[in-house]
């Protein structure tokens, strides 16, 4: 099998001819189909964040694709069955987040495509336990961005308590941002949807977005404050500043949610408007496996829609490039072909 791999931070991806994995007991090899570009696979290849995967390593955590062999001990998933393999790999299962609905906060926790080999390669490893199946009807290529995108926004809104009538502000419409947009509409909320390109902001209105907010002319907090200020802003642009300029838009009692993760990345938060306010400050990190059963149920649903372009594997690096520059409409999806 073919997979792009990381052999240092910063470098290009070198993609290498490997051996099929095999599975241990409770693993399951996946045939890849899909297999989406989160930016966090380019925080990952750039040792960005202070915890820092070991290369080489095989990034990916979109990865979608069909079961085709069965470690030890699994017997809930069929082999044929589709399958998604997000970004919680795998968690122990009982410690006390775990037990409390908050396996994404488990300690023990493996990242795919960070502490272990992830979806950018024709096959892989996933947890059966971890591995999503993917309902009868979502295509592999939608099926990937849900998977990271999709689950991490869902959430994201929910942490928020998001309710109809409120305002939500989504800072950067990027690959999180357009399904964003789509969850806060679902959940009732007007749309604020802030971007610096003009790509972006018009995919934001034609997913739904009932305000548009160009943040390279115009001063976002007070765009915000003329319609009273946000109830929530979910925070997905990959600079600093954008979280300031968003918290600083916030109605009293509002909340802002961290999501994006920019290198070194540092906020001020000014403690008067803070307290005096009644703003939270509040981090939010992917989904939980229920989360992304209840994604995968509305794009069934025909609830959401997902943008993406499909490009083979060998373009993962002018790819990355493409993200970095803002050239994206929304997600890349590499094409797999599921394991040539
Ligand atoms: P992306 O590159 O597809 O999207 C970022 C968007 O932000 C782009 O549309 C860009 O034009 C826009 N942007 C840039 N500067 C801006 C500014 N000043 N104001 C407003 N918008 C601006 O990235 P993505 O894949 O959507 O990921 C976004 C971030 O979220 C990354 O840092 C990623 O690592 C992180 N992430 C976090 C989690 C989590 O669980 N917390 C999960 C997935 C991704
Ligand atoms: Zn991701
Ligand atoms: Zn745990």
């Amino acid at each position: 099998m073919k997979a792009a791999v990381v052999r240092a931070f910063g470098e290009p991806l070198v993609i290498e001819e490997r051996p099929d994995p095999e599975p241990g007991p409770g693993q399951v090899r996946v045939r890849v189909e899909a297999s989406g570009l989160c930016h966090t696979d380019i925080h990952a290849a750039h040792g960005d964040w202070p915890v820092k995967p070991n290369p080489p390593f095989v990034p990916g955590h979109e990865g979608v694709g069909l079961v085709e062999a069965l470690g030890d001990g699994v017997t809930h998933l069929a082999v044929g069955q589709r399958v998604a393999v997000p970004w919680l790999g795998r968690a122990c299962g009982r410690c006390e987040h775990c037990l409390s609905g908050w396996e994404t906060l488990c300690e023990q926790q493996v990242n795919t495509g960070y502490g272990c080999d992830g979806g950018y390669a024709g096959k892989m490893l996933a947890w059966a336990d971890f591995a999503q199946p993917v309902p009868d009807g979502v295509s592999p290529f939608d099926a990937a961005p849900l998977t990271c995108a999709g689950v991490t926004t869902y959430k994201a809104l929910k942490v928020a308590d998001v309710r109809p009538a409120q305002l939500v502000a989504i800072s950067g419409v990027g690959g999180l941002g357009h399904l964003a947009v789509q969850y806060a509409k679902i959940a009732g909320a007007t749309v604020a949807a802030i971007d610096v390109t003009d790509e972006k902001l018009q995919l934001a209105a034609d997913l739904g977005a009932d305000i548009l907010i160009d943040a390279r002319k115009e001063n976002v907090g007070e765009v915000l404050k003329r319609y009273g200020g946000a109830h929530a802003a979910i925070a997905l642009a990959v600079n600093d500043a954008a979280f300031e300029a968003v918290n600083s838009g916030l109605r009293r009692g509002g909340k802002l949610v961290m999501v994006a993760l920019p290198a070194h990345g540092t906020v001020r938060v000014p403690i008067f408007d803070t307290v005096l306010n009644g703003t939270s400050v509040i981090g939010s990190i992917v989904g939980t496996r229920q989360d992304l059963a209840e994604v995968f149920q509305l794009h069934a649903a025909g609830r959401t829609r997902v943008i993406h372009e499909t490009r083979p594997l060998e373009a993962v690096n002018e790819s990355i490039e493409a993200v970095l520059r803002g050239e994206v409409k929304a997600r890349i999806v590499f094409d797999l072909g599921a394991g040539r």
